[in-house]
């Protein structure tokens, strides 16, 4: 119990300096900001510890769902991109972004045969595999292709998500090698890392044992360990050591208040923001701000108290997101913000605030500078 209370005090002091972002005048909220000087800050920073530590990078776009984005990660020297959808993989196909790891135990039902081999055809694609039945639903997508994608081996490091235990990928490597799928190696997330500060560097240390695991496995298989690929944004700068050969974290490009909780970023590199209007102080005690739940992330997580957070407010206290309101509890002689004013909120989780914008407003020192679009937003299967 004393662990967690002093792991919620270092939350909220950590919570606290995020810095207020400056908000453009006259913006139309509830309005989601991309603070740009951040986000390149967060995109060099992640690629030079992945460049130091001998790692390839291959974030996650799940999080920004953007070519823009993905175009500077890639220009910063991301080498491929990772996704957790086959619709996230055409609209990046599409876009011209040509080495694709589809991080997922893809099951190609319905129209995703067709879709797969589509985007086969123009990308070099990799997909996760986590059973035998998976590989041979594959291999038959591509029966009579000229090629196939390569497999990654799913590993189970203390998730329990998907993936296998490290000491089981020899026998679905096996299985997709003899039904003429390449193998390339195996891959794990340590989404168990999420949990407390502390679970960080243990999940750290899980992805890489695993993956050393998995990595003997395949030799006495006689399969490639080419790949082997781990990452989270909680993890990324922990395990980014040998048997790793590639890095996927997706969140550090905007980070959020999940992250800063966690100690997983620093305060200052929040780049993502819901600027948002107070409608009501009508009630005691409370202020409606205009960002609800078809503007900002409901998650609860446990690092956070409420559901957001509001630089500059520290005592404020998001506790419901109905629709089209926030409730904002304030207690007696806190700061509160005055009926008309625009607030910054940070999502306690950003990858789901993101994907409820089609386009977000891009900001330099408080000035629009431009809109980019979240080109796969909605794409989820
Ligand atoms: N890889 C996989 C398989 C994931 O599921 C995720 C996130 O869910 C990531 C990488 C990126 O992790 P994060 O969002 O912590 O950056």
């Amino acid at each position: 119990v004393n662990v967690n209370r002093s792991q919620t005090a270092t939350a909220s002091a950590r919570l606290e300096q995020i810095p207020a972002p400056l908000v453009p005048p006259d913006v139309d909220t509830p309005c989601p900001i991309v603070d740009l000087a951040v986000l390149d800050r967060n995109i060099a920073a992640m690629q030079a510890a992945m460049d130091a530590a001998g790692v390839r990078l291959r974030p996650h776009v799940k999080t920004h769902k953007s070519t823009e984005v993905a175009r500077r990660q890639l220009a910063a020297g991301a080498q491929g991109i990772t996704v957790g959808t086959l619709g996230e993989a055409e609209v990046f196909a599409d876009a011209g972004i040509d080495d694709i790891f589809v991080a997922y135990p893809l099951w190609c039902g319905g129209s995703k045969a067709a879709r797969l081999r589509a985007v086969h055809e123009r990308t070099q694609l990799m997909v996760g595999v986590d059973s035998v039945p998976a590989v041979e639903v594959l291999a038959k997508v591509f029966t009579g292709a000229p090629g196939a994608p390569g497999v990654l081996v799913e590993v189970d490091c203390g998730a329990h998500r998907s993936g296998v235990r490290p000491t089981a990928v020899g026998e679905i490597a096996r299985a997709a090698d003899r039904a003429g799928l390449p193998v390339h190696g195996a891959f794990t997330h340590g989404g168990h890392g999420y949990a407390s500060p502390a679970a960080r560097p243990a999940a750290a240390e899980d992805e890489r044992s695993a993956m050393e695991i998995a990595r003997c496995t395949l030799d006495a298989a006689g399969m490639s360990t080419d790949v082997l690929s781990a990452g989270s944004t909680p993890t990324a700068l922990l395990a980014a050591q040998p048997p790793i050969t590639e890095m996927r974290p997706g969140t550090y490009v905007y980070n959020d208040a999940m992250q800063v909780a966690l100690g997983a970023c620093e305060p200052a590199e929040v780049a993502f923001f819901v600027a948002a209007t107070v409608v009501s102080s009508a009630v005691d005690g409370q202020v409606i701000l205009d960002a609800g739940a078809k503007a900002t992330s409901r998650d609860v997580v446990t690092q956070v108290q409420g559901l957001g957070w509001l630089p500059g407010y520290p005592k404020a206290e998001i506790t419901a997101l109905h629709d089209y309101h926030a409730f904002v509890s304030i207690p007696d002689g806190s700061a509160a913000p005055a009926l008309g004013e625009v607030v910054s909120l940070v999502p306690t989780h950003v990858c789901p605030a993101v994907n409820l914008y089609d386009e977000l407003t891009v900001c330099v020192d408080g000035r629009v500078v431009d809109q980019w679009k979240v080109d796969a937003r909605g794409r989820s299967g």
